[in-house]
């Protein structure tokens, strides 16, 4: 794709299976590295209506045009149908740059484009940079089960250059007082059959009453050392009900039957970036520390002051949580009955 420019947010809409926040973080970042490269931001929407309201509202926030792309098809999210969509839409932008969220549909929908677009793509994106000399994107990812990160470019004459983008990772952009922008209506024709799959039954995972583990600011996650899932009920899904938060647990707490599978925090679970990570009772393997590392504070609690995950974390209580929790919680609830 010669002439390239502009990046391009691939936007998601809860209608059709987004996930909620994630345009913009994804703009958040698309803007600061505008500011580096000194491209337009774009943002593409799909679904089978848009109202005009959504799509101008996305422009007070920094983008300059809003391709708002409405069709009976996308009403409701298939991977062949929005890869379909999303490659021809890209194909007519060109940008040199184009950011997908990592949640369900940039997982299905970024290696498919990049492949059909012969360019690269890099997944699961922690942070996003412009090489200062050829101004191209750089894209930190974690490799090793989160033991490193390491740098990716996409190779010199492919374009555009793909990246997805972890959730939670990114600050979300804010308004900008006066920023004047376009809405564009593109007109595609879209053809059923082009759909291999189809959705023909889904199944929440049996877990997280009230805050998602996903877009928790606060997690309280148990590891094999709570002991049973009456403590993990206790403790965890308490602490997480005190503070609003969610709850979360290690792969051994799951695989004992302590907490539901749903709530697996890991290289093999859920990926979270919360504000507060609780660690409670686990030692901090690496495989965990995969689907947690990017949290902005993490809290530890282990008997063990060796244990793995006091090196991550800002905070650290070595003793037994059977002691800490309840007191810890006390205060909290202390604290939050007075409003502080
Ligand atoms: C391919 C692969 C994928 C994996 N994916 C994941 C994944 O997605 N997520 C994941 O979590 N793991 C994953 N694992 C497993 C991972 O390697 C660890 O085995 C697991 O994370 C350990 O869980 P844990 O910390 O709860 O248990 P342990 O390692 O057994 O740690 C328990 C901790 O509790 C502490 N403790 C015990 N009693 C108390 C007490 N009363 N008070 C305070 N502290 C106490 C101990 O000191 C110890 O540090 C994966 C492994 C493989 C091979």
């Amino acid at each position: 794709m010669a002439d390239a420019t502009g990046i391009l947010v691939i936007g998601e809409r809860p209608e059709n299976g987004g996930r909620q926040g994630i345009t913009l973080e994804l703009l958040g970042a698309a803007r600061r590295l505008a500011a580096e490269t000194g491209d337009a931001v774009d943002v593409l929407l799909l679904g089978a209506s848009i109202p005009d309201a959504e799509a101008n509202g996305l422009i007070a926030y920094g983008a300059s045009r809003i391709h708002a792309l409405a069709h009976p098809l996308l009403g409701e999210y298939n991977p062949d149908i929005f890869t379909t969509t999303v490659t021809e839409a890209v194909r007519r932008i060109n940008p040199s740059i184009v950011l997908f969220g990592r949640t369900e549909m940039g997982q299905d929908v970024a290696p498919a484009m990049a492949f059909r677009l012969k360019t690269g793509v890099a997944m699961d994106c922690l942070d996003l940079k412009v090489d200062s000399a050829s101004k191209r994107l750089v894209m930190v990812r974690p490799v090793y089960g989160g033991n490193a990160r390491a740098n990716y470019m996409v190779a010199q004459g492919r374009m555009p250059q793909v990246a997805s983008v972890r959730p939670k990772t990114q600050d979300p952009a804010e308004p900008v007082a006066g920023y004047s922008g376009e809405v564009i209506r593109p007109q595609l024709d879209l053809d059923a059959s082009v759909a291999r799959t189809h959705q023909v039954s889904y199944q929440a995972w049996e877990a997280a009453e009230g805050v998602s583990l996903a877009s928790a600011e606060i997690v309280v996650s148990g590891g094999r050392g709570i002991g049973s899932a009456e403590a993990y009920k206790e403790v965890i899904d308490g602490g997480a009900a005190i503070l609003g938060g969610a709850s979360g647990a290690s792969k051994a707490a799951c695989d004992a039957g302590f907490a539901p599978p749903g709530n697996q925090v890991g290289l093999t679970g859920q990926r979270v970036s919360p504000k507060l990570y609780i660690a409670v009772a686990m030692s901090g393997a690496s495989q965990h520390l995969a689907g947690m590392g990017t949290a902005k504070n993490i809290v530890a609690i282990n008997r063990d002051p060796d244990a793995n995950i006091f090196k991550v974390s800002r905070f650290g209580v070595v003793g037994d949580y059977k002691q800490v929790m309840p007191a810890f919680l006390a205060k909290c609830r202390e604290l939050l009955s007075q409003g502080e």
